[in-house]
């Protein structure tokens, strides 16, 4: 019998409810596509894929082309936008999975082209704008005002949209700063990207399905949502920060992670715990181990600095996070016994430990949290099957 000792419990109604909730808040012209990328932030790609599809997600976004692969071959046949980088000698199996891929300029749209004028049908790429984000993406941040740079990059777009082989049918940009207080660079990125689609439209340009808000540009720029909207952290009801107004949309929280005690021991003070002894009890307690460690994402900075869910209680952690145990210090909680459940983000009881909360811990985002669990904790999924 499997008897998982890692389990992340992914509540995929709260994953429909949140697409409904944000749904409701997006211009209803704008497509909505549910971002699956790193193994659905680590609650696993094709269930939350699956999920979103049935709850209303027009698309799916995803980082790599092996993630592509994995949605595919679980019979997926939804629209799929690639985000990150293709090489060109992969265009066949791009027009094989019929995957839309991002072309970062004129460069990689050439390179892309010369292999997939060779294939049966043209391959479908977006262009990505960079309007602020300085990552990736065709610069046209501070050429407003500038009207040669401006004339150069139409230029570059018109000539892309020429090649063979491939058909143009979106631009998109990335917000560097959505869900900051500080609205000015999200609004002047904005402009930008709106701008650059007036002028092409002059051109006679007109692209399908341009788009810009990832989930903070959802709830906080209404005037982002152009033709298509990207969520990500949001569906999985977590907020992009705390900068965020949180009434305009209510999110909950898909993922409850859990271990359970393996080993409960009364020990002296004085007594040292894990690698470096770097804690050392004060009094006389009880310790209890729990089969987690690093090599399942949950990161060594909670070394003796976070609390674990038992028996509806906090019990902080001491010492060294190992890289398959942690111990808790469970001294002050009556009764815990080998078997009993742990909760590690979630709730228990009447506690709550959010993925917010181990984010500050660490220092660290809340997208961090969920994506850095590995595959070896067991994804067990909760359904009540109304589509
Ligand atoms: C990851 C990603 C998103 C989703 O962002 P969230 O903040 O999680 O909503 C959207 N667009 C692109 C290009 C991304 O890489």
């Amino acid at each position: 019998m499997e008897y998982p000792l890692v389990r992340a419990c992914i509540d995929l109604d709260a994953i429909q409810k949140n697409i409904q909730n944000l749904k409701q808040i997006t211009d209803k012209k704008s497509k909505f596509m549910a971002v699956v990328k790193a193994d659905g932030y680590g609650h696993g790609a094709v269930k939350v894929a699956q999920k979103a599809l049935q709850s209303g997600a027009d698309w799916l976004g995803i980082a790599r082309l092996n993630e592509a692969v994995e949605l595919r071959k679980a019979g997926i046949e939804a629209l799929l936008l690639v985000f990150g980088y293709i090489h060109p000698a992969q265009a066949g199996m791009i027009n094989d999975m019929n995957l839309v891929t991002t072309v970062y300029g004129l460069k990689m749209a050439k390179a892309l082209s010369s292999k997939a004028k060779l294939l049966n049908k043209p391959i479908k790429v977006h262009l990505k704008i960079d309007t602020g984000m300085g990552r990736v993406g065709m610069v046209i941040e501070k050429n407003l005002s500038d009207k040669t740079a401006r004339k150069q990059v139409l230029k570059k777009i018109e000539e892309i949209v020429k090649l063979p082989g491939i058909d143009l049918k979106g631009l998109y940009t990335h917000f560097a700063a959505a869900d900051c207080k500080d609205r000015r660079y999200t609004d002047l990125q904005i402009e930008l990207f709106a701008s650059l689609l007036e002028d092409l439209k002059k051109k006679g340009i007109e692209l399908s399905t341009c788009h810009a808000a990832n989930s903070a540009g959802i709830i906080e720029f209404p005037g982002s949502h152009f033709d298509m909207v990207r969520a990500g952290i949001s569906i999985y009801g977590l907020y992009p920060s705390g900068e965020v107004d949180q009434s305009k949309v209510k999110l909950t929280p898909a993922m409850t992670l859990k271990s359970i005690v393996t080993a409960v021991r009364e020990v002296p003070k004085g007594f040292c715990v894990s690698y470096g002894m770097t804690h050392k009890t004060r009094k006389k307690t009880k310790l209890a181990s729990v089969p987690v460690g690093y090599a399942d994402g949950f990161s060594r900075g909670f070394s003796s600095n976070g609390t674990l869910l038992v028996k509806g209680h906090r019990a902080p952690v001491v010492g060294r996070i190992c890289m398959d145990q942690t111990m808790i210090d469970v001294g002050d909680i009556p009764d815990v016994t080998p078997g009993d459940e742990v909760v590690l983000i979630g709730s228990q009881g009447d506690e709550i430990l959010g993925a917010d909360e181990l984010a500050n811990r660490i220092n660290t985002i809340n997208y961090e949290i969920v994506s850095a669990l590995t595959p070896r904790v067991k994804r067990i999924y909760s359904d009540s099957g109304s589509g």
